[in-house]
């Protein structure tokens, strides 16, 4: 976090640089503990925010303490305490009291163990706070073992009174982690932190400093607004999040700008009677977004600057086309093409696209884990004898070499870095890139995220679609009907289950026990099923045979989410769907919808919780919305991946809520930028917009 970037003189480190050592209590046990799970300065224990805060003025309601005993976290309660007694147990040694909490929300039980001087201490009349779990016993709510604290009646009209709330961290439980971060946080009202940002720009958009924000966030005081602290939304979150966001700013405005003003090449002969030939490779007519994207893809070729250009679009949208068009452009200049796709059975898939539309006379290689081991695809590759190679991650190796490598296609970006696709742009000389997203993101979002990268957006689908209409159900059965009803009607229907076989932590069925159940429920149904573990020609012609029609249900796991493309297949039944994303539930979907027939969507989830998240499936069909709405609740994580050293770009900052941080981050980048190198002032106002 912040204390990376802090420098200060060697002699008296700056308080985050400072070991955690120096806390009381932190002895050599405990720092040892800590410094396993990456903690060893006071800026990493400062680093981690609460979670959430708890007003200790107001009691929990009776659904917040339903949803606590659910999550198994503690929770504060306010109330009298009555019949506060020690209780005999059988158990030597052990001492239990007992007693009843009265709250505005209804009564629970309190059990303390050890702790026989509790029902000395209790006064009748006085209000409490308990903080502790709520588990579900025999006679209604318990509260155990919860810490008693008495509450006087000018507090509780006083305002909120917020109690920071931390996770679990390593061996640490979250009262342990509460213990040490407000030890920390207490330095940081005696001593200052130095500023990591520089202040002009604090001062321009009238943000905290670093120490004061750190400070404020975990010990907020009464006066902050109740939901901007609750939804991380007080300008102490939104200085946090700045600087990530500057920091990340600055990385891709840096790289592009070593893009726009240092790499020169022969720009591509790319004229229209080429544009139309190469499309007349596919079978179809370009969509208008495909036309405009293309055309943007060829502007981009007859540059003196590679081409950074990052596709997005829906599932269905076409992105593939797009991709041969290019592909195709490069080829007839002469170039070699790598094409990296995520997985195996991606690349196996794209390869056969490709070889189909491509003339005969091109030469196509596969270069995947698995076919490594052709030594002389690769020597055909270095003299250049290969057009074009399909490849996973397989492609990143030293020892693949390109005679004339001039494009880069990379399909679903968010699974690759930043630096693996450098490393891939690297084996060429001033190779142009071509990037395409798996999860559509909105533009604003795009352009900041992929900041070194230009932006095109595919926003039309190809004629011919049918909506698909989605439906959430809690019960099997009414899905064992529609698939029998979609069979029978010449359908062809897509079951999917969240992984190959059960497990104790989580709930949810094994790929057998659900293909046991379909088969006697419905016995005449001609059944397939795939998945990962399958090898790969296995699957194929599995995935062949459902294609050809020779089976009615194909069971499998996310295997399908990329690629297939089946017009027939009209019934897509996803089981257990809150286990996944609202993104992949989305991409999965796409599987269905591309023929002529009406489409449906059922999610299967008996969840509760998700409840709220699977209907925003249900209603939209936009993947944009649906990434947007994903991003804003899982965070950026899963969906936009990593960077190389497998750190999330983002620990503090939520690109969708802090959109505006993320905005004013990338203008000052820029200009902080071009204040460094004069020469970088052009091409940075120049390009896009
Ligand atoms: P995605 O963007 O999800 O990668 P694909 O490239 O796989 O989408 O395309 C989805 C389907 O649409 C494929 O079957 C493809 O052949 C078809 N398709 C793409 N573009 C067109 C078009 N312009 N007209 C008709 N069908 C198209
Ligand atoms: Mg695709």
């Amino acid at each position: 976090m912040a204390s990376a970037s802090v420098s200060s003189p060697p002699e008296s480190p700056s308080l985050l640089e400072r070991s955690v050592g120096e806390l009381a209590g932190v002895g050599p046990v405990r720092l040892a503990q800590l410094q396993s799970v990456g903690v060893s300065k006071l800026g990493h224990l400062l680093a981690l925010l609460p979670s959430r805060y708890e007003d200790r003025s107001r009691t929990a309601t009776a659904d917040e303490l339903e949803s606590s005993v659910l999550d198994e976290e503690p929770i504060g309660v306010l109330g009298t305490l009555e019949d506060v007694r020690s209780v005999p147990v059988r158990r030597r040694g052990l001492r239990l009291v007992q007693g009843r909490v009265v709250t505005a929300s209804g009564t629970l039980k309190g059990l303390w163990f050890n702790r026989p001087y509790l029902a000395k201490q209790v006064k009748a009349g006085q209000t409490y706070r308990l903080f502790g779990k709520v588990r579900r016993g025999r006679s209604g709510l318990e509260i155990l073992n919860a810490s008693v604290e008495p509450i006087e009646e000018e507090a509780l009209s006083d305002g909120p009174d917020w109690v920071p709330i931390y996770g679990r961290l390593g061996d640490l439980s979250p009262a342990q982690v509460a213990k040490l971060v407000a030890a920390a946080a207490r330095r940081l009202e005696s001593e200052t932190v130095p500023e990591n940002l520089p202040p002009e720009l604090l001062e321009r958009h009238g943000l905290p400093a670093l120490g004061e924000s750190l400070l404020r966030l975990h010990r907020p005081d009464a006066r902050l607004d109740a939901d901007a602290l609750l939804e991380g939304r007080t300008p102490f979150h939104a200085r946090l999040a700045y600087g990530e966001f500057l920091r990340q700013q600055l990385e891709l405005t840096r790289r592009r700008w070593a893009l726009d003003t240092s790499v020169r090449r022969k720009p591509l002969d790319v004229d229209e009677s080429l544009l139309a030939r190469v499309a007349g490779w596919l079978p179809f007519e370009l969509t208008g977004a495909q036309q405009r994207v293309v055309g943007e893809v060829a502007s981009d070729l007859r540059r003196e600057r590679p081409m950074w250009r990052l596709v997005q679009g829906d599932v269905g949208c076409g992105k593939t086309a797009v991709s041969l068009v290019a592909l195709g452009l490069a080829l007839e200049n002469g170039f070699q093409v790598a094409y990296m796709a995520p997985t195996e059975l991606l690349a196996e898939q794209h390869a056969k696209t490709l070889a189909e539309h491509l003339p005969p006379e091109r030469r196509l290689a596969v270069l995947t884990g698995s076919r490594m081991d052709a030594p002389e695809v690769r020597e055909a590759m270095a003299r250049g004898e290969v057009d074009l190679v399909v490849g996973t991650h397989a492609l990143f190796q030293d020892s693949v070499r390109f005679r004339k490598l001039g494009l880069v296609i990379i399909d679903e970006q968010h699974r690759f870095g930043v630096g693996q696709r450098e490393k891939l742009v690297g084996k060429g000389e001033s190779v142009d890139l071509l990037v395409m997203t798996a999860t559509p993101i909105p533009r604003s979002l795009a352009l900041t995220l992929y900041g070194d990268l230009d932006v095109s957006v595919i926003d039309e689908l190809p004629p011919g679609r049918s909506p698909v209409v989605t439906e959430l159900l809690s019960s099997g059965e009414e899905a064992r009907k529609a698939i029998q009803t979609e069979i029978d009607d010449g359908g062809q229907v897509y079951y999917v289950v969240p992984f190959i076989e059960a497990s104790e932590e989580i709930s949810g069925r094994s790929i057998e026990e659900v293909e046991e159940e379909l088969r006697q429920a419905l016995p005449q149904l001609r059944l397939g099923v795939v998945h990962g573990r399958l090898d790969a020609a296995e699957r194929d012609r599995r995935m062949q045979s459902f294609k050809d029609g020779d089976i009615d249900l194909l069971l499998a796991t996310t295997v399908i989410e990329v690629g297939v493309d089946v017009a027939n297949a009209s019934l897509m039944v996803i089981e257990s769907a809150d286990r996944f994303g609202l993104s992949q539930l989305h991409q999965l979907r796409g599987r269905v919808g591309r023929g002529a027939r009406r489409s449906r969507c059922l999610a299967l989830s008996e969840v509760e919780t998700s409840r709220e998240r699977l209907e925003i499936f249900e209603r939209s069909s936009d993947g944009f919305a649906i990434a947007e709405a994903d991003l804003e609740r899982r965070g950026p994580g899963d969906l936009l991946g990593k960077r190389q050293s497998g750190q999330p770009w983002f620990r503090f900052a939520n690109p969708v809520r802090d959109l505006i941080w993320l905005t004013r981050a990338r203008e000052d980048a820029r200009e902080l930028i071009e204040a460094e190198s004069p020469v970088a002032k052009r091409p940075l106002r120049d390009r896009r917009e």
